[in-house]
């Protein structure tokens, strides 16, 4: 096996792909039938949060209880629904995916893992529908942690626990959104902010990342860290 230059953890919506606003709407849907309601939502924001928090926050928004038989059973449903609406919903990888993900998985010098607000399983249903799941194994999911940054302090504790070198290695997270450079700094991570989603330069510029990205085809902060 190559040499280990260090691991880099990606989130998926907004950096890999775009669904197409595939996930959103199947959520909320699966909210609207469960409380019988055709409310409009408002006010919930979801780029760069936990799937947990913002499902928290659609039952406050429907004026539901979020224990966690209910969360469980919407979620299932969530899950049940998330296929057919990413194939009604025009989404796509985004400029660069393939590439980059080709490069590192055949180098086989880096740790690739995800971290990512998705739903465990709702993340692997998006990354094979969009035919990417292959390059990875393992990652830090949306199902346990309302805060982004405990996702990351899981799979990072998790990652190094397993491969206790990775620790005096860089470790790179690679995520469309403030609070992706934020959950990098919790677990002392050098950061790539790709302006893929629905963040502008200019607001993740204020997060201060490390490298900021118009899309992926730019692997500066690759040829950086390989220097
Ligand atoms: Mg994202």
């Amino acid at each position: 096996m190559p040499t280990r230059r260090g691991t880099v953890l990606f989130d998926i919506d907004g950096t890999l792909i775009d669904a197409g606003g595939a996930g959103q709407a199947a959520m909320e849907d699966v909210f609207r039938e469960e409380f019988r309601t055709l409310k409009e939502v408002t006010g919930i924001p979801t780029a760069g949060r936990t799937d947990r928090a913002i499902t928290r926050d659609l039952f406050a928004f429907h004026g539901g209880e979020c224990d966690p038989l209910s969360l469980m059973k919407l979620r299932d449903r969530y899950l049940a629904h998330l296929p057919k609406y990413l194939e009604t919903h025009a989404g796509g990888l985004l400029p660069g995916t393939v590439e980059i993900l080709s490069q590192l998985s055949h180098s086989g010098e880096w740790r690739l893992s995800l971290l990512t607000g998705n739903f465990e399983e709702a993340a692997w249903i998006k990354l094979r529908h969009y035919g990417i799941d292959h390059h990875f194994s393992d990652g830090g999911f949306g199902d346990e942690h309302v805060d982004r940054d405990d996702v990351a302090r899981s799979i990072w504790s998790r990652l190094t626990g397993d491969e206790p070198q990775l620790e005096r290695l860089p470790v790179i997270v690679v995520g469309d959104t403030p609070a992706d450079v934020k959950c990098g700094r919790a677990i002392g991570a050098q950061v790539v902010a790709v302006a893929t989603g629905v963040y502008g330069r200019h607001s993740l510029e204020a997060a201060k990342p490390d490298w900021l990205i118009d899309n992926l085809h730019d692997t500066r902060w690759l040829q950086e860290l390989l220097a």
